[in-house]
């Protein structure tokens, strides 16, 4: 339920309110605008009738929401979230961000040879992975506490903040110790009991979409970090699966407007994962600036051919410059920086 009040509302009746609903058992929030207040109510609203408290003459409006989503709605929080990203903005009116980095993290020299060269191409953050979700037991499974240590050295060469993929609690110690952003894969997006553990981290969580899951559902997942406590979630559309196989996925670009009607959140588009393949990556990125997305997740390599995971959906670095000055000036045709 939401209750907007008048402007110029006393603050001493707005803690009445406030006061009044918590004494139900009800979680509430304030949200302040310049123009007005808006709270949230959640927990079980189907005692409180509109009619008590639409009494009150300070408030102007009640509304009940019928989504199943609250502290992800629109409704809840008008004002678009920004996320501090290790230092980076992501979401409202910052520049788009872009994340890039091999797959897999591949050692020391290349992670930071590889954050040099991104760096250069317009990443402002780094990715790359040390726990790896594979479909086969007999792939590569990542470098593990290793391959984290091996990113820190390429953030203390470059500066760029870290995003990894966290898949399992027991890691989350090392997480919050040097990742700047926690990444839950497309598998693990209902992985409901990460998503509790991750709800309690003070890290920002890159929330991927799930490989056949409704943007409700993603949402849903979001919220769960969210009632963990840890509002600061980014959205990630990476490609559902449907009936096509021309490409890995489909990569849903719809998913940005309606992600930004129904949510407060940022979405960042990763085209590498969305399309599987390199050459349609350009072509993708491109869209999904012109769409509105936040943020780029891309997959770069220096060598493509010989890359531990994903080589068939890794940029070489000069094609990755290439699509993000291309990108720019998509950003600038919308009034967007870059
Ligand atoms: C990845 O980012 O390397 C990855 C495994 O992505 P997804 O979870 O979207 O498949
Ligand atoms: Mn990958």
């Amino acid at each position: 339920m939401i209750i907007s009040t008048k402007k110029g509302t006393p603050q001493a009746e707005l803690d009445r309110i406030i006061d009044s609903f918590e004494k139900q058992g009800l979680s509430v929030t304030l949200i302040r605008g310049t123009d007005y207040n808006v709270f949230g109510l959640v927990g079980d609203t189907t005692k409180i009738a509109e009619k008590d408290v639409l009494a009150n003459p300070w408030v102007e409006n009640v509304t009940r929401v019928s989504a199943p989503y609250k502290r992800a709605n629109r409704l809840f929080h008008p004002e678009d979230t920004v996320v501090d990203a290790g230092g980076v903005k992501i979401g409202g009116k910052s520049p788009v961000a872009v994340i890039a980095g091999p797959c897999s993290v591949e050692g020391e020299e290349h992670m930071i040879r590889m954050a040099r060269l991104v760096k250069a191409g317009g990443a402002t953050l780094m990715r790359g992975g040390a726990y790896k979700p594979r479909t086969s037991p007999y792939s590569f499974q990542g470098l593990g506490t290793e391959g984290i240590l091996d990113m820190v050295k390429a953030k203390e060469a470059t500066g760029l903040p870290i995003v990894s993929e966290l898949m399992d609690e027991a890691h989350i110690d090392e997480f919050e110790e040097y990742v700047d952003v926690v990444q839950i894969g497309a598998r693990n997006m209902q992985n409901f009991q990460l998503l509790k553990a991750v709800g309690k981290m003070t890290k920002p969580v890159l929330l991927k979409r799930g490989l056949a899951n409704t943007i409700e559902e993603w949402i849903m997942s979001a919220e769960y970090i969210m009632a963990g406590g840890n509002e600061n979630v980014i959205l990630c559309e990476r490609g559902i699966r449907t009936f096509e196989r021309a490409t890995r996925n489909t990569l849903d670009l719809s998913a940005v407007p309606v992600v930004k009607e129904k949510t407060h959140l940022p979405i960042v588009v990763d085209p590498s994962h969305a399309t599987g393949d390199y050459k349609y990556i350009q072509s993708m990125a491109v869209a999904a600036v012109a769409a509105g997305a936040d943020g780029l997740e891309i997959e770069v390599h220096d060598n493509p051919q010989c890359a531990w995971s994903d080589g068939a959906q890794c940029l070489k670095p000069d094609k990755f410059a290439e699509t993000i000055a291309l990108c720019r000036k998509v950003a600038a045709a919308i009034g967007r920086e870059m």
